[in-house]
C-alpha cells in the first residue's frame, strides 16, 4: 500500500484557501480598509450574485444557517403548538429551531437508500395543527420536492427547505423544468459554516424566497424588526452577515459549480472502489437531483465501526458518524411520545453509517490510500 504524506482531513480548508488566497485577502483587505464591517457594499453584492446563480428573486443574507431558520419560521407567523414535520435524521437545528419557537416539531423517519424525508410517513404525520414540512437535503442530494410540494399544496402547508448541506444542487421536476435546491418551497434556508459547500471564513446563513412580501418580512425580522431605522413594527432578532464574510463569499461562490465537480469526482472514486462490496452500501443517486456530496456516507452492514474507525485512526484516516444519535433519542427532544424503535430507519442509519473524507482538494493517490484503508478492514 503507498503511503501519503500529506495529513488527510475531513474537510481541507486550508488547501481550497490556499488557491484563492490572493483574491481573498485583498477582498478582506478592502473591507478592513473601508471599516465597513456591517452592511458594507460586499453583502449586497453577494446577495445579487447568489439572486442569479440560485435564479431566485431574493436572498437574505443572516448570521448562520439556524437563525435561517428561525427567521423563515418567524415570517411565517408560525404560533406556538402549530406542528412543523422534519426528519429524524438530521442536524439538530433544524428542529432545534421549532422547539425555540414553541412550535411543535413532528418527526417523522427517513429513507434507507437516500437518507432523506419519508414522504408517506409526512402523509401520516399531517393533522388539523400541522403548518409547514421542513425537507432537508441531507448530505448534498434534494429529497423529492416535486412530491412534497405536491403533499403541501393537497394540504396547504408551507415548505421550508434546510438547504444547508445542499447548495448549489439541481432538481428536475418530471417535466424536465430546473431549480436550484432551496428555491422550490416557500423558503429556502442555508448555512455558509466554513466546512459547508460554500463556506465562508466563520458564520453565515441566508433564506432564499420567490415571495417578495415573505422576502421583506424575513429581512425586516433579521433587522430587528425593523422596516424604517428605528420604527419596530414586530419581534424581531440581530441577524447579519458580516461584510468580511460576504467580500469572501463573493470570491467562493465563483468557484462553487468547480468545487462541486470536485467533490463529485471523489464521489466516483469512492463508489468505483466500494462498489458492490457485500459490507459497503455506496450512497444512492436519484436521477431527478444532482448530487453535491456535502458528505460521502457510507451504510456499513456487518462491521464492527468502532473498530473499523479506531483501524482507520491508526492509518491517518479520518472518518466521521454523522449521525450518532437520531433526534428522537436525544434528551432535549426526546417528548413523552417518542421512544426506541418509532424510527426504525433512522435508528439503523445513526448505527450503520460512515462518512469519509471528502472535500475539493483531495487527490487520486490520498483517495487511493483512504479506499484501500477502509478495503482493508472490511475484507
Ligand atoms: C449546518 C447545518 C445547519 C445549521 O447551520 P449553522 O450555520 O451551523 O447554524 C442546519 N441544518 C443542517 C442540515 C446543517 O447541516
Amino acid at each position: 500500500m503507498t503511503t501519503v504524506t500529506k495529513k488527510i482531513q475531513m474537510v481541507d480548508l486550508k488547501g481550497q484557501y490556499l488557491k484563492i488566497k490572493k483574491e481573498v485577502d485583498a477582498a478582506i483587505a478592502e473591507v478592513i480598509d473601508n471599516t465597513a464591517f456591517i452592511n458594507g457594499p460586499a453583502v449586497k453584492e453577494f446577495q445579487a450574485d447568489m439572486e442569479k446563480y440560485l435564479n431566485v428573486k431574493h436572498v437574505i443574507p443572516c448570521a448562520n444557517g439556524t437563525d435561517a431558520l428561525q427567521i423563515a419560521m418567524m415570517a411565517l407567523d408560525l404560533k406556538p403548538g402549530d406542528e412543523v414535520i422534519t426528519a429524524s435524521f438530521t442536524y439538530v437545528a433544524t428542529a432545534e429551531v421549532i422547539g425555540l419557537l414553541g412550535l411543535k416539531p413532528v418527526l417523522v423517519d427517513v429513507y434507507p437508500d437516500t437518507f432523506d424525508i419519508n414522504i408517506e410517513a409526512i402523509e401520516k404525520a399531517i393533522t388539523p395543527k400541522t403548518k409547514a414540512i421542513v425537507p432537508v437535503h441531507l448530505f448534498g442530494q434534494c429529497a423529492d420536492m416535486e412530491r412534497i410540494m405536491a403533499v403541501a399544496k393537497k394540504h396547504n402547508l408551507f415548505v421550508i427547505e434546510d438547504v444547508a448541506q445542499a447548495i448549489g444542487a439541481d432538481y428536475t421536476f418530471s417535466d424536465g423544468n430546473k431549480a436550484k435546491a432551496g428555491t422550490i418551497g416557500t423558503i429556502g434556508c442555508t448555512s455558509f459554516f466554513p466546512s459547508k459547500n460554500l463556506g465562508c471564513y466563520g458564520d453565515g446563513g441566508a433564506m432564499y424566497t420567490n415571495d417578495s412580501d415573505l422576502a421583506a418580512k424575513m429581512k425586516m425580522i433579521s433587522h430587528h424588526g425593523q422596516s424604517v431605522q428605528y420604527v419596530h413594527d414586530v419581534l424581531g432578532v440581530n441577524s447579519r452577515l458580516d461584510t468580511i464574510q460576504a467580500a469572501i463569499l463573493k470570491i467562493k461562490l465563483q468557484h462553487l459549480d468547480e468545487y462541486a465537480a470536485a467533490r463529485n469526482k471523489v464521489a466516483a472514486y469512492y463508489d468505483k472502489a466500494f462498489a458492490n462490496h457485500p459490507k459497503l452500501k455506496t450512497p444512492k443517486r436519484v436521477k431527478n437531483s444532482t448530487h453535491v456530496f456535502h458528505q460521502y456516507t457510507l451504510q456499513l452492514n456487518g462491521v464492527d465501526r468502532t473498530a473499523l474507525r479506531e483501524f482507520l485512526t491508526t492509518k491517518g484516516v479520518p472518518a466521521m458518524i454523522y449521525y450518532p444519535i437520531p433526534l428522537h433519542m436525544q434528551k432535549a427532544y426526546k417528548d413523552d411520545k417518542y421512544k426506541a424503535g418509532d424510527f426504525p430507519v433512522t435508528e439503523k442509519l445513526c448505527a450503520s453509517v460512515l462518512s469519509l473524507p471528502m472535500h475539493t482538494e483531495l487527490d487520486e493517490e490520498t483517495l487511493k490510500y483512504i479506499a484501500d484503508s477502509v478495503l482493508e478492514f472490511c475484507k
